[in-house]
C-alpha cells in the first residue's frame, strides 16, 4: 500500500488523518501506522549527496544514502546543493517511500542566503533588534525559495575569548544583549507564522557553552562553573525557546566531564523539563559518533544509547541512530517511548512548516529569482551593514571625509576585496560577490582617489582546510603604498583579516593584524600621519599599536554584500557610525579573557593605591583595563548625560523600578546612541559581577534635542541564578550606571526590601 499523508483525494484505506484535525492529532495518526524502523529513519539526517543528475561526487555512502531515502529511513536532509536538487531528493522522499513523509532541508544560512548581511558579531554591534530581524528574515524568504525550510542558526554562544573563531558567528560576550538578539533573529527566520512559505525553522545553537572553550581553541575542554553556566551560557538559549524557537542542535564540547551531545542534565533536565521545550534536538555534526572518540562510550550502540536517552532527537551525519537504535529498542535497552517522542517532535514541526501539505512549497523558482539579491534585499543588508559599524576613534576629526578636494590614497588588499567582506559561513563564493571599499569609494567622485594594495593579507589556502594558515611576508609593493601615501591629504587604509581566517575550526592565538600589514600600517605612518584605518575581521583584534598612533579607527567586521557601500557612506558622513562594541577589545592576547561583567576580588583593582596592599589583582605588564570596553562606540557628534533619576529609593521586590535619564546631542549633526543601563548588586548570596547591562535603548537626536530615555527594572532583570540552576531575587542595595558604554557616566543606588 502507498500511505499518502492526508490528501483530500485519497480513497478511504489510505486516509491517516483528516486535514482539519489539529497537528498533535495527525501526528499521533501517523505515528501509529509507522514501523519502528521508519520512526527512527525520521531521526535520521544526511549530508546532501544526491544532485539533480545523481549521486555527488565524492559524497561518502551515496548510494547506502539513497537506498535509505528510499526506503523512509531519512527525516532530514542538509546542504542538499541548490533547488533542483531538493526537490530531486524531496520526490524521492515523498514518492519512493512508503509513508511519503517530507524530508525537512537544513542549510547554515547563517547571515543570509545569496544577498548577505553582516557577520552575525557584526550586525550585534549595531544594537539595533528591529535591523537584525529584518535581517533574518531577508535570509528566510532566499533561502526558504530555494528549498530550505530550516536554518541552523542563530548561534546563541556567548564567548569571551576572541582567539575563538567562531565568535564571528556569536552576538558578543554579554547575555543579556545575546538573549535580545537570539530573540530577534528567532523571530526574523521563523516570523509569526511557520506555515508562510517565505519563514523558515531556526536553531538555536550549539547547546551548551561551546564558547568557553579553553584558551578559545575550537572544539576544546569547556570547564566552567554552575554559575557561569546559568548566569552567562544558558540565558541566550532560554530566550530561544521562550522566542519558540523550533530546534536545538547539540555542541560539540562537554560539560562537567559529560559530552553535550549525550548530556542529560542540559537536554533532558533543563532543556525539555524545566525550559519545557516543545521542539527537537539535532545533533552536530557527527557528534554522535564521536561519544567513542571521547571515551565516553563504548562504541557505536553505546552512542547511539546515551544520545538517545540524553535527548538528542536527530542524528546529523554519524549514521549511528539509523543503524543502531532498532536493536537497541528490541533488546529493551531503550524504550520505545524515547523514539517516539522524538519522532513526534520532529513531525510536529514538519507539519508546522507545512511540509504534508505541499512539499515542494519551499522549492519556488520563481520566487527564488524574484527575491534573491533583489533591490530590496540590497537595501536591507546595507542599512544593517552601516548600522554594525562601529567609530573606535577619531581625532581631529579626520572623519568624516570631505566630499570634495582631499587627495586620497587607498591602501591595503582588503580594500580591492569583494569576496572577503563576505565573511564565513556563506554560499560559494563563485557567483556571489560583494562591493568592495574601492569600488564603494569610487562612487564619491569629488576626490582624487589612488589604491595601492601594499601586501596581501594572507597567501595560500583561506577556505576550509586543515593546513596551518600562511600569512604572507611580501613587502614588495610597500613601496608603490609608501609613495601614494606621501602624497595624500588622507590615508585610508583597510587591514585586517581574511573573511576565512575566522570561523569554525578558524581559531587563533594570535589576534594581530595577519601577516605584515601591521609593517605596512607603521611604515606608512612614517610619511603620512593623517591615517583612517578600517578594520575587517570576524573578532576583536590586538590593535593597541594603531590605538595610539592612528588618529581614526572604523571597526568593519565583514559586512557582506554591501560592505564597501556601508564602509563609503560611513567615511563620507553620508551615515553617522552608531554601533557599539558586543565584544570587548584586549590590549594583548594574555589579558584573554577580559569582559566588561567580570567579578570582583578580595583583592580588586580598586585597592591599588593602598600602600600596605601590593599584591592586588592585575598584570605587573599591562594595565587591567581593555583597548576598548564593551559597549563603546564614538559617533561624528557628541552626547551629554544628566539627571539620571529614580521614582524612589526604596522598593519591595515585586515592584517595578523606574530609571530615567536625560541625553542631549552635544554636537553638530544628528546622531544615534545606544543609552545603557547596567546594574551591580552589591552583595548576594553567589558573588554577582561588578557591571550587568539590564537595557538599552537606541535613540536619534538632533543638534541640540534632548531625550528622556526610560527603563524599568523588575524581578527579572534584578534576580540571578544560584548555583543549583534557580532563579532567585535576593533583597540588599543596588548600584545602576548608565551611559553610552560599559565605562559608564552617571550612577546611584536603590534598596530592595
Ligand atoms: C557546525 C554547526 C553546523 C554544522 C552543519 C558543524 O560543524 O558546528 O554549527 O550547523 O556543522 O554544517
Amino acid at each position: 500500500i502507498t500511505f499518502m499523508a492526508c490528501t483530500d483525494n485519497q480513497n478511504e484505506d489510505t486516509i491517516i488523518y483528516s486535514k482539519i484535525d489539529p497537528i498533535n492529532k495527525k501526528v499521533d495518526s501517523l505515528i501509529k501506522i509507522m514501523t519502528l524502523r521508519e520512526k527512527i529513519g525520521q531521526m535520521n539526517q544526511y549530508n546532501g549527496f544526491w544532485d539533480v543528475t545523481g549521486p555527488v561526487p565524492n559524497e561518502g555512502d551515496a548510494e547506502e544514502k539513497y537506498e535509505h531515502l528510499k526506503n523512509g529511513l531519512v527525516g532530514s536532509m542538509l546542504s542538499v546543493r541548490g533547488t533542483k536538487a531538493v526537490k530531486a531528493v524531496q520526490k524521492i522522499a515523498v514518492e519512493e517511500s512508503r509513508l511519503g513523509i517530507p524530508l525537512i532541508i537544513g542549510f547554515d544560512v547563517i547571515h543570509g542566503y545569496k544577498t548577505l548581511s553582516p557577520i552575525p558579531l557584526a550586525e550585534a554591534a549595531s544594537w539595533d533588534l528591529e535591523a537584525i530581524e529584518k535581517s533574518a528574515q531577508v535570509a528566510a524568504a532566499e533561502a526558504s525559495a530555494a528549498g530550505i525550510n530550516w536554518t541552523f542558526a542563530p548561534m546563541v554562544d556567548i564567548s569571551r575569548d576572541p582567539r575563538w573563531g567562531r565568535v564571528m558567528e556569536g552576538a558578543g560576550e554579554d547575555p543579556f544583549l545575546g538573549s535580545k538578539i537570539a530573540t530577534a533573529r528567532v523571530n526574523g527566520f521563523q516570523g509569526d507564522d511557520l506555515s508562510k512559505p517565505n519563514t523558515i525553522a531556526a536553531c538555536a545553537k550549539h547547546f551548551a557553552a561551546y564558547g568557553f572553550s579553553e584558551a578559545g581553541k575550537e572544539y576544546n575542554t569547556v570547564d566552567i562553573g554552575s554559575s557561569t553556566l546559568h548566569n552567562m551560557a544558558l540565558p541566550p538559549f532560554k530566550a530561544a525557546v521562550d522566542a519558540n524557537v523550533k530546534t536545538f542542535m547539540n555542541a560539540f564540547n562537554e560539560y562537567n566531564g559529560v559530552p553535550a551531545t549525550g548530556n542529560k542534565y542540559l537536554l533532558r533536565d533543563i532543556l525539555k523539563k524545566k525550559w519545557d521545550f516543545k521542539g527537537f534536538v539535532i545533533s552536530d555534526w557527527a557528534s554522535i559518533k564521536e561519544l567513542v572518540v571521547w571515551g565516553y562510550a563504548q562504541d557505536n550502540k553505546d552512542a547511539a544509547k546515551m544520545a538517545a536517552i540524553a535527548g538528542s532527537d536527530m542524528d546529523m551525519e554519524s549514521h549511528i541512530y539509523v543503524h543502531e537504535l532498532e536493536q537497541l529498542v528490541k533488546d529493551g535497552v531503550i524504550e520505545e517511548s524515547i523514539i517516539d517522542d522524538a519522532v513526534r517532535r520532529i513531525l510536529t514541526v514538519k507539519f508546522e512548516l507545512g511540509l504534508f501539505d505541499d512539499p515542494y512549497r519551499y522549492c519556488d523558482e520563481t520566487r527564488e529569482k524574484e527575491v534573491v539579491n533583489s533591490p530590496k534585499h540590497l537595501d536591507a543588508v546595507l542599512d544593517i551593514a552601516k548600522k554594525s559599524i562601529v567609530l573606535l576613534k577619531n581625532e581631529n576629526n579626520l572623519l568624516p571625509l570631505k566630499k570634495e578636494g582631499q587627495n586620497i590614497a587607498l591602501i591595503g588588499a582588503l580594500a580591492n576585496e569583494k569576496n572577503s567582506p563576505l565573511g564565513s559561513w556563506r554560499i560559494a563564493s563563485k557567483d556571489n560577490t560583494g562591493v568592495s571599499v574601492l569600488e564603494g569609494m569610487q562612487e564619491y567622485k569629488g576626490n582624487d582617489l589612488v589604491y595601492k594594495k601594499g601586501t596581501d593579507v594572507t597567501v595560500g589556502p583561506t577556505q576550509f582546510v586543515n593546513e596551518i594558515e600562511i600569512n604572507t611576508a611580501d613587502k614588495s609593493e610597500f613601496k608603490d603604498a609608501i609613495n601614494a601615501a606621501k602624497a595624500a591629504d588622507v590615508v585610508v587604509m583597510v587591514l585586517g583579516e581574511h573573511g576565512f581566517q575566522s570561523g569554525e575550526a578558524r581559531s587563533r592565538t594570535d589576534i594581530n593584524l595577519p601577516g605584515v600589514q601591521q609593517e605596512l600600517l607603521e611604515e606608512v605612518y612614517k610619511v603620512n600621519k593623517n591615517i583612517v584605518l578600517v578594520l575587517n575581521n570576524g573578532r576583536p583584534l590586538t590593535i593597541n599599536w594603531a590605538d595610539e598612533h592612528i588618529p581614526a579607527i572604523v571597526e568593519a567586521w565583514q559586512l557582506g554584500t554591501q560592505a564597501g557601500h556601508a564602509i563609503a557612506q560611513v567615511l563620507y558622513g553620508d551615515y553617522n557610525p552608531s554601533g557599539k562594541l558586543p565584544m570587548t577589545f584586549p590590549r594583548n592576547i594574555g589579558q584573554i579573557p577580559i569582559y566588561y561583567n567580570y567579578k570582583n576580588t578580595g583583592r580588586p583593582a580598586s585597592d591599588k593605591n593602598n600602600p600596605s596592599l601590593v599584591f592586588w589583582s592585575h598584570y605587573s605588564d599591562v594595565e587591567n583595563t581593555p583597548l576598548y570596553p564593551f559597549g563603546h562606540g564614538l559617533s561624528y557628534t557628541t552626547f551629554k548625560y544628566e539627571n539620571l533619576a529614580l521614582n524612589k529609593a526604596i522598593f519591595n521586590s515585586d515592584e517595578d523600578i523606574n530609571i530615567s535619564v536625560e541625553v542631549s546631542n552635544t554636537g553638530k549633526v544628528t546622531g544615534k546612541e545606544v543609552v545603557q543601563l547596567y546594574i551591580r548588586d552589591l552583595v548576594a548570596s553567589v558573588t554577582r559581577p561588578v557591571k550587568e547591562l539590564k537595557g538599552f535603548e537606541l535613540i536619534k537626536l538632533a543638534p541640540g534635542e534632548t531625550k528622556t530615555v526610560n527603563f524599568v527594572l523588575n524581578k527579572e532583570t534584578l534576580g540571578f541564578y544560584s548555583n543549583e540552576g534557580n532563579f532567585i531575587i535576593e533583597p540588599g542595595t543596588f548600584q545602576i550606571f548608565v551611559g553610552g558604554s560599559s565605562y559608564t557616566i552617571l550612577d546611584t543606588r536603590f534598596e530592595l526590601k
